[in-house]
């Protein structure tokens, strides 16, 4: 055994990692099906007006408002019908005082006509020839200009925004069927240990079924980035080398398991043969022995978490998901969180900042934390509660701040 000789706080660790991510500068064409998410990576200007042409805005009468300028309920205007404009439909009439034509939502407006009179201010005389209008129309009344939502010329999207629906929806307006985006970061994700074992097959004496690369991959789809797994590799340095040698390519390599200080925890021996230690060790609980590096002359930056499933999917959390989504050039995730009271008492380790997984039952946060080998402290929980590393205990009753997952 090699002991931690130290451990560094969990704003140290934030502040190192903060300073060592470099947002990813690869870029793609995307399509517009597939963009959701993603991140522009150039600036996109409208080659076009939107709309292409001036089109009402209501169901109802095209008319001169001119004309309809002392419209009322009780003396309507009577216009002559001299049209009718469906959408899709260019009018080939113009409208001249006195008439009107009927026009549909999103139909362009017919030459001459100024203002649209909405159907419901509206009705049909007997012969259908005549229309009553009932209310005064302003020129424009109605009306969506040429270019009124985006003008040609116009920046639609700026590089850097996240492509949401409404983003993807202004780009498929202005004609495009894809984007330029930010790549999104390749993730070398692998299991060490010789218990780990494949899921789907049967367990040998000892071994146990590989929960990590499933956490941690699942972290990675879910925050911008493609996870790519790879198999689980022995307790030797020889191999666990071989194995930082094969996720070279890799954007980001999160290891797990054999980061601690156990004569068979090697991974701090294969990052001294292709990398530098940025920090081993985190006063956090769970997850102290987590470890963050740069691997080979690229500087691929790489961590090393925590073998036991809670404790590496903690970390993930706290520390992983805020280093990927600004290497994918992504917003900071905002967590939502709720106060509730404790149900019952928690203790915890002095000099440790803590994360204590709760469940939320009937507004009170109860206690969920089994052990941090236990992947159901985490599975069980709705979520955690945060305790300082100088405070060692938090009173039953007391108002806790919970975020949830
Ligand atoms: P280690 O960090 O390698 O010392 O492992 C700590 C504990 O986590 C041991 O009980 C391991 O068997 C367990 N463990 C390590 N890796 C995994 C994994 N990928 N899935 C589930 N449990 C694991
Ligand atoms: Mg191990």
């Amino acid at each position: 055994m090699r002991p931690f000789t130290s451990t560094i706080s969990l704003e140290e660790a934030r502040r190192r990692l903060d300073a060592a991510v470099r947002p990813i500068a690869r870029t793609e064409r995307v399509r517009l099906e597939d963009a959701a998410g993603r991140v522009a990576a150039a600036d996109v200007t409208s080659p076009t007006d939107v709309p292409p042409f001036a089109r009402s805005a209501m169901d109802g009468y095209a008319v001169i408002a001119a004309d309809t300028a002392n419209a009322m309920r009780s003396t309507p205007t009577r216009l002559r019908l001299v049209d009718r404009i469906y959408t899709g439909q260019v009018s080939s009439v113009t409208v001249e005082r006195g008439t009107c034509a009927e026009i549909a939502t999103g139909a362009p407006l017919p030459a001459g006509a100024d203002a649209v009179v909405m159907v419901e201010d509206t009705a049909t005389s007997s012969r259908g020839h005549e229309i009553e209008i009932f209310a005064a129309a302003t020129a424009g009344h109605h009306i969506g200009r040429r270019g009124e939502d985006i003008a040609a010329g116009d920046r639609v999207i700026a590089s850097g925004d996240l492509l949401s629906p409404s983003r993807i929806g202004a780009l498929a307006a202005i004609g495009r069927t894809d984007v330029e985006a930010f790549a999104k970061p390749r993730v070398a994700i692998l299991s060490t240990g010789n218990e780990v074992a494949e899921p789907g097959g049967s367990l040998g004496p000892g071994q146990i079924f590989d929960v990590n690369r499933f956490t941690l991959g699942a972290i990675v789809s879910a925050h911008g980035a493609s996870a790519e797994p790879h198999r689980a590799a022995q307790d030797t340095i020889a191999a666990l080398v071989d194995a930082l040698d094969a996720c070279a390519t890799a954007d980001l390599i999160v290891f797990s398991g054999g980061s601690s200080v156990g004569e068979r925890d090697l991974v701090v021996d294969a990052i001294a043969a292709r990398g530098e230690m940025i920090f081993h060790g985190i006063a956090v609980r769970p997850g102290k022995p987590t470890a963050f590096a740069t691997i080979g002359s690229m500087g691929t930056p790489f961590f090393g978490m925590p073998g036991n499933p809670t404790s590496c999917l903690s970390n993930a959390y706290i520390l992983l998901v805020p280093f990927l989504r600004a290497l994918a050039r992504l917003p900071p995730h905002a967590p939502r969180t709720v106060r509730a009271p404790l149900g019952r008492r928690i203790t915890s380790a002095v000099n440790r900042h803590q994360f204590y997984t709760v469940r939320l039952r009937d507004g009170v946060a109860l206690p969920a934390f089994k052990g941090s080998g236990d992947i159901t402290s985490l599975s069980q929980a709705d979520g955690y509660i945060e305790i300082p590393a100088d405070q060692s205990v938090v009173e039953e009753g007391s108002s806790v701040t919970v975020t949830l997952f």
